[in-house]
């Protein structure tokens, strides 16, 4: 299934030392270990503590106007007195559909040691129908898009034709998932990106979102690396990868637009998912950055997963306050599953 991206592959690696040279290219220069090693125990554990705790810190507002949302010195995971909380019947310091997805994704990389698309679409129908990885097995907040293609995929649709492609088929279900896979890849930019876009074809099959999950994930290891403008060097890095691919190269320059400083309104659209996200990371440290994340209002949830996860990588666990950390319901299923990732690491 992934052989015919390895002459894609071949094509990057020979055109990028072609290429004048910009900041990426101190990146493109480093061999996969190099990837690897740049990751902390304490980078990944913030990055998956990050996205859980801000996707559990956004669902009592979701639906919000920004106008309704807190302010942010009051936005915690009990929201204050008198606000109408949404999700009212689920604990305060439950993540969601989005952190559930992410550790469906977790869980596969983990155990299959590939990226192995039925796996992944078996783990997110057991999601679905019987709550795996979700807290207390209780599933809530399901995307449209998603739960269409996730009962496809339990009839037996092919996991690289269930989800729609569509230009109306672009909200921000895939992206909110994507996370993981840049924590485990130790692949070349060119083979995370190409991943990045396969595992969104399972909900999310427009060129759209499978490039904003590719540019997520550029953002992720750049990020992770401490490079001066991650999102920038990701920006041009993924515009290099596809510098033959015209499809592509619309949908970066009229659509996602990376280079675009964009108004930005938390909504459920992938793009603009993915530009609330950087501006909410670009605020401040971790906690700020959530918080922001949730002023948006709208799907407070999903933009503060998705921030979460880059300021957590980032800023990593011990910037992740302690009441958030300690307050979160499930870790019965994450520590397990961070026990044996950080194991499969150790043992390279
Ligand atoms: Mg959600």
């Amino acid at each position: 299934m992934f052989g015919a991206f390895v002459v894609l592959g071949d094509m990057v690696a020979a055109r990028s030392g072609d290429d004048a040279c910009g900041a990426s290219c101190t990146f493109e220069a480093m061999d996969n270990q190099s990837y690897d090693a740049m990751l902390t125990t304490e980078q990944i554990d913030g990055a998956i503590i990050g996205l859980l705790v801000g996707d559990a810190l956004g669902v009592p507002y979701e639906f919000h106007p920004p106008g309704r949302i807190p302010h942010p010195h009051l936005i915690e995971f009990a929201p204050p007195a008198g606000f109408f909380r949404s999700h009212s019947g689920v604990p305060i310091g439950t993540w969601s559909d989005d952190g559930a997805l992410a550790l469906c994704l977790l869980a596969s990389l983990v155990e299959c040691n590939e990226l192995n698309v039925d796996d992944l679409a078996s783990r997110m129908t057991r999601w679905l129908n019987n709550g795996y990885m979700a807290v207390r097995n209780q599933v809530f907040d399901v995307g449209i898009a998603t739960a269409e293609a996730i009962e496809s995929l339990d009839a037996g649709a092919d996991p690289m034709r269930a989800g729609r492609t569509d230009e109306m088929s672009n909200g921000n279900g895939s992206l909110m998932r994507v996370l993981p896979l840049a924590l485990w890849h130790r692949g070349s930019d060119a083979e995370l990106a190409r991943d990045a876009e396969l595992q969104s074809r399972l909900t999310h099959g427009h060129r759209r979102s499978r490039l904003c999950c590719a540019l997520y994930v550029l953002w992720a290891r750049r990020t992770a690396a401490g490079a001066a403008d991650p999102w920038l060097d990701a920006a041009d890095t993924l515009m290099e990868i596809h510098a033959d691919d015209h499809e592509a190269l619309e949908e970066l320059e009229e659509a996602i637009r990376p280079y675009e400083e964009r108004a930005v309104s938390g909504s459920g659209y992938v793009v603009d998912a993915l530009h609330s996200a950087r501006w909410a990371v670009e605020q401040g440290p971790y906690e700020v950055a959530v918080k922001a994340a949730v002023s948006l209002g709208n799907d407070t949830d999903t933009t503060a997963c998705i921030a979460g996860g880059i300021a957590g990588l980032r800023d990593g666990l011990d910037a992740i306050p302690s009441r958030w950390r300690n307050g979160l319901r499930g870790r019965e299923i994450l520590d397990p599953l961070l026990a044996a990732f950080h194991s499969q690491r150790a043992a390279g």
